[in-house]
């Protein structure tokens, strides 16, 4: 089915093309297709990162015996998703890929599911005051990503704090997640048609059609430049297996392959979980650390798709003019890292928590139509960075906890041959 999707997307892009050159009334008389794609996506988005957080969170509380365990990979994983986000930012802000491109692709749809939030100054005490907003219900309607998250943070320790009495409400969460996803499966079949339409209209206004040619070469400059941070992120693990680690980067290579390949087939981390337990089997990972690790960092250690989240504000910032200060970028930052771990090892889950980042700068929802063309393959490929980042995080703590465990049995022995 996956495959099928692709050729239905190409179908899409090719139908969009052609309906707006030529059948330029009839799209626009279908517009409203768009607006409701966008509409579904934001309806979701926000429920999913709120039900994933919190599951992902409270399940580090019932495996409470694993302490170091647990403690390692969150350290880890926010150290290795925060090195990714770093290097997409640095590389947008060097080559300014979206500088020059008309931003009318992007302003052609802005209606559709509602347009840009209202600018606010952003100094520092507006900023953290902004985090903690007095109601919750109201930060949620306007889409504000980081009250959401330190709430879940909060609400899930004393989920934990409390133990017992909140385990029904854990598995409320639970299955909420579980069924966001699959309401989320359902939406991307939905795909094509919201890009039939939301292409098919902004090239339909007759001022486009010319500006499209740049914009495909401007994307495709984008491309290559996420691809690089790609490659960098990858390379970044690389070093961590072979100098922190002194693992034989041939022999991890190799057994990384195959979970690898399985992710550039699925396009998903969770639908690869498998395959990465059985490779991290085959790279001598202890089974108490692999069983905790790789469920946990394969929803919430996606590298590859904060880095995305990262990559593509900025990209659509520079295309619209909006200038972001250091602030401003570091709120990107951490509403990448957020949309990252919301997007929960899913196929094109970056895509649906992408709305939340692009609320935060400001940037209409309909930027994405310059991501959906390409999205499909982006996806499969930042896929791969996410469960090789996954296979790494598994393998660091492995060789930090047995090091822990091994001094600990030096001290025991110690004390036993002086007493
Ligand atoms: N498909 C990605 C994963 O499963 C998530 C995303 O970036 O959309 O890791």
């Amino acid at each position: 089915m996956h495959n099928k999707m692709l050729y239905w997307i190409l179908l899409s892009i090719a139908l969009g093309i052609l309906g707006g050159i030529f059948f330029p009334e009839q799209i626009l008389s279908v517009r409203w297709m768009g607006t409701l794609f966008i509409n579904l996506l934001k309806l979701i988005a926000l429920p999913l990162i709120f039900s994933s957080l919190i599951s992902a969170i409270t399940s580090i509380g019932n495996t409470q015996r694993l302490g170091s365990i647990g403690t390692y990979t969150i350290i880890y994983v926010l150290v290795n998703v925060s090195f990714a986000v770093v290097i997409g930012l640095i590389l947008l802000n060097t080559f300014k890929p979206g500088v020059g491109l008309p931003p009318d692709l992007i302003l052609a749809n802005a209606g559709a599911g509602g347009g840009p939030a209202p600018t606010k100054a952003l100094d520092f005490s507006s900023f953290l005051l902004s985090l903690f907003p007095p109601n919750i219900i109201a930060a949620a309607a306007n889409f504000e990503i980081m009250p959401i998250v330190f709430f879940s943070i909060v609400f899930s320790i004393a989920c934990i704090s409390i133990g017992e009495t909140a385990k029904p409400v854990v598995q409320l969460f639970n299955g909420l997640r579980d069924i966001f996803i699959k309401m989320i499966i359902w939406l991307m079949y939905l795909t094509p048609i919201g890009l039939f339409s939301l292409l098919g209209s902004a090239i339909a206004e007759a001022s486009l059609q010319k500006k499209l040619l740049t914009s495909v070469g401007g994307m495709l400059f984008f491309i290559l430049i996420f691809l690089i941070g790609l490659a960098l992120q990858w390379l970044l693990q690389l070093a961590v297996v072979v100098f922190m680690l002194r693992r034989k980067p041939k022999e991890f290579i190799q057994h990384a392959a195959s979970p690898m390949l399985t992710a550039f087939v699925t396009s998903s981390s969770i639908a690869t979980l498998p395959v990465t337990l059985i490779s991290a089997k085959q790279q001598h990972i202890s089974d108490e650390v692999a069983r905790f690790v790789l469920p946990f960092s394969t929803t919430i250690n996606l590298a590859g798709t904060a880095m995305y989240e990262a990559v593509s504000a900025l990209f659509f910032c520079q295309i619209l003019g909006i200038h972001l200060s250091i602030l401003a970028q570091l709120g990107v930052f951490l509403t990448s890292i957020v949309a990252g771990m919301g997007a929960t090892g899913i196929p094109e889950g970056g895509l649906v928590t992408m709305v939340m980042v692009l609320r935060s700068v400001n940037v209409p929802t309909s930027a994405l139509v310059l991501l959906l063309p390409f999205d499909r393959i982006l996806d499969r490929l930042r896929t791969m960075v996410n469960v090789w980042g996954c296979l790494v995080c598994a393998a660091t703590v492995d060789h930090f906890t047995a090091k822990k465990r091994n001094n600990e049995l030096k001290e025991l022995n110690a004390i036993a041959s002086r007493s």
